[in-house]
């Protein structure tokens, strides 16, 4: 319980963290040294405003200096990464893969929330990312933990944790790429950036091509959910979609990926298990 709450407000910490990083890496800013101000008079906020979700309510949603209106984002940034952070800890107890885990899931919160609104995944993530977890494989067993009774045939692989992780790299890179180069010749526009190959790659090297699979599944089926919903909606914002972005991709891909590698963190293995069993591997 103690522990739980620990983690629950690390977790909160942490969300504050992100939404610095949400504002400022995609703007060029530096993270550490400048102190938190306001984005719009740009006084500092005191520590006492800067308590992550209570200050957003105490405050009344409005800065205190200047009474702009503070987004709804912060706190469901803070929000979102306390719960990623207690829901880890939650199925994995207190394990020392935490380590790897905990900073997957905030990566994949601060990705998806860029990548939402300026269509781009920064490098200093996906490729960090991407290299944490080739050595967290090389310590050690990482990926989705394995069943003997279901895995015995289908993955042979996990006994080489490098060998996976290096193989989820080339799958979830390599199939993303081949989704980005088929999108551009079939509907001649890029679909895909990048910075979504990078990151699939990056979850491939943290969890390894089983992983890889069942993120792209999930990922291509919210995402389609998501898409198809949006244009019955009417919702599909063309005027607003930045420069140099292809107002037909109305939806970046990233946070489905990113949200595909946080539920094959969480439910990959039961997930395979029954799909492997469908088929009475
Ligand atoms: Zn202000």
């Amino acid at each position: 319980m103690f522990q739980g709450v620990v983690i629950f407000i690390l977790g909160l910490l942490f969300g504050s963290f992100a939404n610095v990083c949400i504002w400022r890496i995609p703007r060029k800013k530096e993270i550490i040294v400048i102190p938190s101000h306001c984005p719009k008079c740009l006084n500092s906020i005191k520590w006492y405003d800067n308590i992550p979700v209570l200050s957003y309510l105490i405050l009344g949603r409005k800065c205190r200096s200047c009474k702009a209106v503070i987004s709804w984002r912060y706190p469901v940034v803070e929000l979102l990464s306390a719960l990623l952070f207690l829901g880890v800890y939650l199925k994995f107890g207190a394990d020392w893969r935490l380590a790897g885990y905990i900073p997957f899931v905030w990566a994949m919160l601060v990705i998806s929330a860029i990548d939402l609104e300026h269509y781009i995944i920064p490098d200093v993530f996906s490729l960090s990312g991407l290299a944490m977890g080739l050595v967290l494989a090389a310590l050690a067993t990482f990926g989705i933990p394995v069943d003997q009774t279901v895995f015995s045939r289908a993955d042979v692989l996990s006994q080489w944790p490098l060998v996976d992780s290096a193989i989820g790299v080339v799958l979830g890179g390599g199939f993303l790429w081949l989704a980005a180069w088929l999108g551009e010749k079939v509907f001649k526009q890029e679909a895909m950036g990048g910075g979504d190959i990078k990151l699939a790659a990056m979850i491939g090297a943290f969890f390894g091509w089983k992983a890889v699979l069942v993120s792209f599944f999930l990922a291509f089926l919210t995402g389609s959910v998501v898409g198809i919903l949006l244009i019955i909606l009417g919702r599909a914002k063309k005027n607003e979609v930045p420069e140099g972005v292809n107002p037909k991709a109305m939806v970046p891909f990233g946070p489905f990926l990113a949200l595909g590698g946080i539920l094959a963190l969480f439910w990959g293995r039961e997930l395979l298990g029954f799909y492997l069993r469908l088929f009475g591997l």
